[in-house]
């Protein structure tokens, strides 16, 4: 039969267990939702700049159309940048593009060659082999973020570590071709900082919540985990304990008995000698009793004499309910003469014991046949067996006595 605490240490087990499988779970979802999000929100930035990259290029055309562009004799128009357009538009670019954090501004011709831009010093210089800005110049719109370790900005100011958003813009004329690409640079560091702070907050809420819920959900388990506990020790003692006197019931006993010969029989191949004790015990005229005091009454005797017997017996003994008034007490590490000693108290006891009904005493003794396990003893029954021819014996010389059985 199993230990009441085994269901315990289980459910420990378990609870551990859970805790480990909760934290390691709740990591992998803050770093896979953490990725998530700050995948997201690069998108967003990414798209935010591309935008305003648009609105601007856009703006500028529609706005300073004359500076960047010119008819042709066929009316067609072509970028051109003239040396005297070329003070206005920078001044322009300037005073309009600094609010929107744009950091740089080029206009490319739809050869590659530079024809304009902010940072003068590379006005002329050819990127035809540039692949976004081929994207570009055949209609199409290409964004990217980088880290730029040094760039200079709109008034000329060095600024460094800048998270950029570089966007090419193709540029078309009223015939609907392409004629040049604009290239806008956005500087992306402060909408950076704002989403890192997001992400951070995101992922703060989310761990509290997971806190929340995984405390929640470890609460209930442990408390339902305590229930079963309960229930088990409750079912453990069902199956184990007499319901009338609260001793070991018959299969208990038995189990401990066969638990004490295997231990003795382990010992014995150990050392030259580990004795234990059995004892068998009966109630003297016990039908008498039931006859002539009521089946109640009969109750409340084995009741008390159980219980004399229990507080008699040394705390590591068992005791058990073997049948309707027998008991099989069991001592461990007692050779015949302890045992001897131990069960002549247990006899004096329930003789002594003060059972009153209606005022009258009621005397109540025992019987008891001694046996001691000794080495050929095969099995736990050849021993209950003398313990029980003992009992006979005794019964036999007169009752309230103890007979001891050696051999079988
Ligand atoms: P002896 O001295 O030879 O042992 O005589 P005895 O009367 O004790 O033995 P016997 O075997 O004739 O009677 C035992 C009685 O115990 C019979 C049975 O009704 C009674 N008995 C068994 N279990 C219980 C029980 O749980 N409660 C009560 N009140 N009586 C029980
Ligand atoms: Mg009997
Ligand atoms: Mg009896």
């Amino acid at each position: 039969m199993s230990e009441p605490s085994t269901g315990q240490k289980a459910s420990n087990k378990l609870l551990k267990l859970l805790l480990k499988t909760s934290l390691i779970s709740s990591a992998l979802i803050i770093i896979v939702v953490g990725y998530a999000v700050s995948l997201l929100y690069s998108q967003h930035v990414l798209e935010d700049a591309e935008y305003d990259a648009i609105s601007v290029g856009e703006a500028l055309v529609s706005l300073e159309r004359h500076l960047l562009i010119t008819l042709d004799d066929q009316h067609i128009e072509r970028l051109n940048v003239t040396s005297d357009g070329f003070n206005k538009l920078d001044e322009t670019m300037q005073k309009a593009m600094a609010p929107f954090e744009i950091i740089k501004i080029k206009v490319f011709s739809n050869d590659g060659t530079v024809v304009y831009s902010t940072d003068h010093s590379i006005i002329g210089k050819n990127d035809i082999k540039n692949p976004r800005l081929k994207i570009a110049l055949s209609g199409g719109i290409s964004s990217n973020r980088q880290k730029k370790d040094e760039i200079t900005d709109l008034r000329g100011e060095k600024k460094f570590n800048v998270d950029v958003v570089e966007t090419y813009i193709p540029i078309i004329n009223n015939k609907g071709s392409i004629i040049g690409s604009f290239e806008v640079y956005k500087d992306v560091s402060f909408s950076n900082l704002k989403s890192q702070d997001g992400i951070e907050k995101s992922l703060i809420t989310l761990t509290l919540v997971l806190l929340i819920v995984f405390s929640l959900s470890l609460l209930i388990i442990r408390v339902a985990a305590k229930e079963l506990n309960l229930a088990q020790v409750k079912l453990h003692k069902m199956a184990t304990e007499d319901p009338l006197t609260g001793l070991k019931n018959r299969p208990a006993i038995i189990e401990s008995v066969q638990e004490e010969m295997s231990h003795n029989q382990r010992e014995q191949s150990i050392k030259a000698k580990y004795p234990f004790s059995l004892i068998m015990i009966d109630v003297d005229h016990f039908k008498s009793i039931n006859d002539h005091y009521g089946h109640p009454v009969g109750d409340q005797a084995l009741i008390k004499i159980a219980h004399a017997i229990n507080s008699t017996i040394r705390t590591h003994d068992l005791i058990g309910r073997y049948g309707g008034e027998e008991f099989l007490l069991l001592l461990p590490d007692t050779d015949l003469e302890g045992a001897k000693v131990i069960v002549e108290r247990i006899r004096q006891s329930v003789e002594n014991i003060e059972f009153l009904n209606g005022g009258i005493r009621i005397p109540l003794t025992i019987s008891l046949g001694v046996t001691t396990v000794v080495t050929d003893d095969s099995s736990y029954d050849q021993a209950i067996m003398r313990a029980d021819k003992a009992l006979y014996q005794a019964k036999g010389a007169g009752r309230n006595q103890v007979a001891v059985q050696i051999t079988s």
